[in-house]
């Protein structure tokens, strides 16, 4: 069977996705072709995303990955949203069945991993994350799939914060969610058992780390989110302190991984993913 997979997305021409799941198809002898498919340089809206589905499915696409900014716009516009998708009102798959398309959201799967891959025996009583946009609200639903107690949000936006929350308290309702403005976060993250960084801050057109490190207790952990550089800024004062840390190629491969499975229902080998993504 020949799969042929895209992206949809904007500014998307360098993303990793394509090389990964082309290598990992490749070692699994499927017959697999990704192409990029950059809004910008076909001349299309963001609202446009339902029209392309048409669109790609005519041309005989199998799957799309859906990127920034289209995630919440495609939930409105499928046939069918997988459950967590449905949950998170984002999705970053769609899979054509037959006459149907199906969303998925791998990105809260792929953090699920990486916590459980990344972070082996850490503790999960009182988590703080820092950052309430599109990989905030997957990281938060992986956290609290996890078995996180407490999950204090904290993000710039109020609205953002107070969103994510309500609907993570509806959907994990024995847990506690609380929200905290950046000004206030201070005493969330002396207790925390671990942080999680999901805001742009450390990328390279946007240096900088979003909050005090040396508020820590000594066993906490820090996961960022930011994969580009995998080296932050953030997690080199953390290794520097002697913190256990966990960065953001590992959710990044988690979703690719989850995503090439469901398009194919073959059993991609995260391990040789994971060694592949660190050499592109
Ligand atoms: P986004 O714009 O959707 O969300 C970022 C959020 O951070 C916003 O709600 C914003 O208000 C908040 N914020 C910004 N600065 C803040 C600060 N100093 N304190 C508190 N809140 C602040 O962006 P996104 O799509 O969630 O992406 C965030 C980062 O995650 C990017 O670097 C992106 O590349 C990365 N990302 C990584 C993966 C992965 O697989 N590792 C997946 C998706 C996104």
């Amino acid at each position: 069977m020949r799969y042929l997979v895209g992206l949809i997305g904007s500014g998307i021409t360098e993303s990793l996705t394509p090389p990964m799941h082309e290598a990992e198809a490749s070692a699994l002898a499927l017959d697999y072709e990704y192409r990029i498919l950059d809004l910008a340089r076909l001349g299309r809206a963001p609202d446009d995303v339902g029209s392309l589905l048409i669109q790609a499915r005519q041309e005989g696409f199998s799957a799309m990955n859906i990127t920034h900014p289209c995630k919440q716009r495609v939930v409105d516009v499928v046939d069918e949203l997988e459950e967590d998708a449905d949950h998170l009102r984002a999705a970053n798959l769609v899979v054509f069945v037959g006459s149907r398309t199906v969303a998925f959201n791998t990105d809260w799967m792929g953090y699920r991993d990486a916590l459980i891959v990344g972070l082996p025996g850490a503790s999960f009583d009182r988590v703080v994350q820092v950052g309430c946009g599109g990989a905030g609200a997957a990281t938060a639903y992986a956290l609290l799939s996890h078995g996180t107690a407490t999950l204090e949000l904290c993000d710039v936006d109020e609205a953002r914060r107070e969103d994510l929350a309500a609907r993570m308290r509806t959907r994990f309702p024995t847990q506690v969610v609380r929200t905290w403005p950046p000004g206030e976060i201070s005493a969330a993250i002396a207790r925390a058992s671990g942080v999680v960084h999901a805001t742009p801050t450390g990328m390279r057109h946007h240096p900088g780390v979003a909050f005090d490190v040396g508020l820590l207790q000594p066993h906490a952990w820090v996961s960022d989110v930011v994969y580009r550089p995998l080296q932050t800024e953030l997690l080199r004062q953390a290794a520097e302190r002697g913190h256990r840390v966990l960065d953001g190629g590992l959710m990044a491969v988690g979703q690719a991984y989850a995503s090439l499975r469901i398009i194919t229902g073959a059993q991609p080998d995260r391990g040789r993913m994971e060694r592949h993504f660190r050499t592109l």
